[in-house]
């Protein structure tokens, strides 16, 4: 049987942690983490998210700013207002929820928050980073909950064969780059990708980010296999109704040695790391204007 492995439970966990670091900077250095979400226009499922995160943010004690644009809003408008965030010494993450409306240019307006207060990791700088193994940026939200998880089950990486599935800015892509500075050997995959069921099935570690559901089967995983499920789908079912489900069969899986469910997976663990970054940032900038020490 396979051990179900909670993100839930380790999110919390991290929570708890980012509420004692934001109590310590508050108590030591007088300082508020605050963290500004920018949300333009009326997508249903951004608005959820972006309450999501601030009760969450509320829940640890970050200071969360809304700033809700129109639809309409122009790209100079945007960048106005992310170049005020990046100016005001009281905020120390902002977080431009994606999508945007079409005629605003995403890369353009990820590439004008000031790095240092990136907490969702999409900036080039912090990208650069991240791919050249620097370290001290901050690592996108999804990716690195997904990799907590995983330390949770492997003491050593090293050697092992993971198998990421999509290959996202937001996802694949720095999941991959994680698992590869932890030494394992990493293949990305994608919707072209050939013979997908053959390479899921040499994997030590599976990552599923494909937003395909019950894409990955149980013949996929290999027995003793370690499979963070990433995907959130919507699906309908018989009786009118719909559920959320991921993208790996979960019940078919049974051989696996450790499955994430999908909710309560990775989902959770995403919103802690956007939080523990928030924090990571406030930490930092508090650092940076301590004076130098003679
Ligand atoms: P995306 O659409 O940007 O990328 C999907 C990737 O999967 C692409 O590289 C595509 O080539 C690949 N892909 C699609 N279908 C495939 C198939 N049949 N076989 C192989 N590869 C396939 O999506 P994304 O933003 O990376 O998100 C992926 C999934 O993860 C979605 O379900 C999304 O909702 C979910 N997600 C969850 C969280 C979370 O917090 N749990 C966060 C972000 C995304």
């Amino acid at each position: 049987m396979a051990q179900i492995l909670q993100g839930d439970l380790v999110a919390r966990e991290v929570l708890d942690s980012v509420s004692q670091r934001v109590s310590r900077l508050s108590d030591t250095n007088g300082v508020d983490a605050c963290l500004a979400v920018v949300l333009v226009g009326h997508d249903p499922a951004s608005e959820i998210y972006v309450r999501r995160k601030q009760k969450a943010a509320r829940s640890v004690g970050i200071r969360s700013l809304e700033y809700r644009l129109d639809e309409e809003t122009s790209q100079q408008g945007l960048l106005d207002l992310v170049h005020k965030l990046n100016a005001d010494p009281a905020v120390h993450g902002i977080l431009v929820q994606l999508p945007l409306p079409s005629h605003i240019a995403g890369d353009v307006i990820l590439g004008a928050i000031a790095p240092q207060k990136d907490v969702d990791g999409f900036h080039p700088v912090n990208v650069g980073r991240l791919s050249t193994g620097a370290g001290g940026g901050l690592v996108p939200c999804t990716p690195l909950g997904c990799v907590m998880l995983l330390e949770r089950v492997i003491d050593d990486f090293r050697g092992l064969k993971a198998v990421v599935i999509g290959k996202s800015n937001i996802v694949g892509k720095p999941a991959a780059l994680l698992l590869l500075d932890r030494e394992c050997t990493v293949t990305v995959t994608h919707i072209h990708t050939r013979g997908l069921p053959d390479i899921a099935r040499s994997a030590d570690i599976i990552i599923a980010a494909a937003g395909s559901p019950r894409l990955v089967r149980g013949d996929w995983v290999k027995p003793g296999a370690v499979v963070i499920d990433v995907g959130i789908n919507r699906i309908a079912l018989e009786d009118g109704t719909s559920a959320i489900v991921g993208d790996v069969a979960l019940d078919e899986c049974d051989h696996a040695a450790v499955i994430t469910p999908v909710p309560k997976g990775v989902g959770p663990m995403t919103i802690a790391c956007l939080l523990k970054n928030t924090v990571h940032a406030a930490e930092a900038m508090a650092r940076a204007r301590e004076p130098a020490v003679q």
